[in-house]
């Protein structure tokens, strides 16, 4: 039977007393010595990863080591590529910087004084997060941790989940997890968040995320949650909380703590008619494959959570349609809805990651030509760009020009949505601030509307 076989037809059992309580052990950049297998690699290579490490972050816990990780395979297995700095992030003039200063046993305010103008170089905060995301309330203050781009969702941010179990090598969220106050969006406050959703009864859709929520104890989910159930707040139908605990620490619904608490709270919101969605962040079939997150995914299922499957398109990860095709397949076997095929954010270490639109396309085509219909619901290949969400639907020809067929998944303006719109072909770009409007137009057609927007938050904000 090939591998293959093998992992689609592995039978799901839940045991619970197989899954004891399970330390968390986590490692960080200064930890680099303590991670045995990592002696594989050579000196050289190591202080490179100290190098990138220090620019951006890098953190890994015991279970990708021991259960994702094919340390035979190392550098070119994509767990390892999911979860370890690799040179090729940082720009070679970046990577120098550094590296000349660590050799030099340079003053710690030098080194971080470099660290932080790399940084600022790497676009910090797509899609104007920042500028045009954030609320405010009647007296005009920021409220910070909400953002409400689209209108029936809303985005938060609670302070206790702004870090995740580990962290992977291209999020996109990078400059929350480096320390820098200025670069995080966080709130603590259960009670901004109730009071703006109070007031907001067109909102249905609340999206925890982070970081990874679910790094949150119970107790304090709960704070966040429990209110939800009261009726001044039957307008929220559907909670929904990011996560790549699954991936990374799948114990979190097993043997951990509160694990037991958490089930029962996810119960208690799904048999009070809240849908509970959990968007988990899956990036290859390889993060499907262990027990223990067949087993966290059966008993969330069994707690009437529905478990949706997200995740961007990475060079050196998942630049395969063989590798989507079987996460999708895996996906629907186990009972989680194939939902999201990113593209790579323009940010960070982009260089190291992104793939060029036309490609990305040719791989969600192909990939979706080997599922069957369940596996379907995928969409993409789309970017979060700040207009809104915009989809590769395909490359064509039209009056003799060969062009990207977009439209909008979602829409600053509701109206955006749904409408086809056409980019002149161009085989390198790999975000949507590459592409131009097809057939000599000189704007897109939501380019007044969405500058008329941007203007008026902005003027807000000075
Ligand atoms: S789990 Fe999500 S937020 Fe956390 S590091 Fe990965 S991509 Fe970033």
């Amino acid at each position: 039977m090939t591998a293959q076989a093998q992992s689609l037809t592995r039978p799901i059992t839940f045991n619970a007393a197989r899954f004891e309580p399970v330390p968390f052990k986590v490692y960080t950049q200064r930890d680099f010595d303590q991670i045995v297998p990592l002696a594989k690699l050579s000196e050289a290579q190591r202080f490179e990863m100290k190098v990138v490490s220090s620019v951006l972050p890098f953190r890994v816990n015991q279970y990708v080591i021991d259960e994702l990780i094919d340390w035979d395979n190392i550098p070119a297995d994509p767990m390892f590529q999911l979860t370890f700095p690799q040179r090729g992030m940082l720009a070679p003039e970046h990577f120098d910087r550094i590296a000349t200063l660590l050799e030099h046993g340079a003053d710690k305010k030098d080194v971080d004084a470099a660290v932080d103008a790399v940084r600022h170089e790497l676009n910090p905060h797509p899609a104007d997060q920042m500028e045009m995301n954030m609320p405010r309330d009647e007296h005009g203050n920021r409220l910070e941790g909400i953002q409400h781009k689209y209108r029936e969702t809303v985005l938060f941010f609670p302070s206790q989940g702004q870090t995740c179990h580990s962290y992977c090598t291209f999020c996109f969220r990078w400059a929350q997890f480096v320390g820098d106050k200025e670069l995080r969006i966080a709130s603590s406050e259960a009670e901004t968040l109730h009071a703006y959703l109070r007031h907001h009864c067109e909102v249905t859709d609340l999206l925890f995320t982070g970081g990874d929520p679910m790094v949150m104890k119970t107790r304090h989910l709960r704070d966040y949650l429990e209110p939800l159930l009261k009726p001044e707040f039957d307008h929220i139908q559907t909670i929904r909380i990011g996560t790549k605990a699954l991936t990374f620490w799948p114990h979190r619904f097993l043997g951990a703590d509160d694990a037991d608490e958490l089930i029962a709270l996810l119960e208690r919101l799904t048999e009070a008619g809240k849908h509970v969605a959990l968007m988990t962040h899956f990036n290859h079939w390889k993060e499907l494959d262990t027990e223990a997150t067949q087993a966290a995914v059966r008993r969330l299922r069994k707690a009437g959570v529905v478990i949706r499957g997200q995740g961007p398109l990475i060079a050196h990860l998942n630049d395969d349609p063989d590798v989507w095709a079987r996460m999708w397949k895996t996906q629907v076997r186990l009972g989680i809805l194939p939902y999201y095929m990113f593209v790579e954010r323009d940010t960070g270490a982009r260089n190291y990651f992104e793939v060029p639109l036309v490609r990305a396309w040719e791989i969600y085509r192909d990939a979706m030509q080997q599922v069957s219909g369940l596996g379907r619901t995928a969409r993409g290949p789309s970017m979060s760009a700040s207009p809104g969400k915009v989809e590769i639907q395909g490359v064509t020809e039209v009056a003799g020009e060969k062009v990207f067929v977009l439209r909008f998944i979602q829409g600053r303006n509701p109206d955006w949505v749904q409408r086809p719109f056409f980019a002149k072909f161009d085989p390198q770009a790999t975000w949507f601030d590459h592409l131009k409007p097809a057939f000599g137009d000189e704007k897109w057609f939501w380019e007044d509307e969405y500058e008329a927007i941007r203007d008026d938050k902005l003027s807000i904000e000075s």
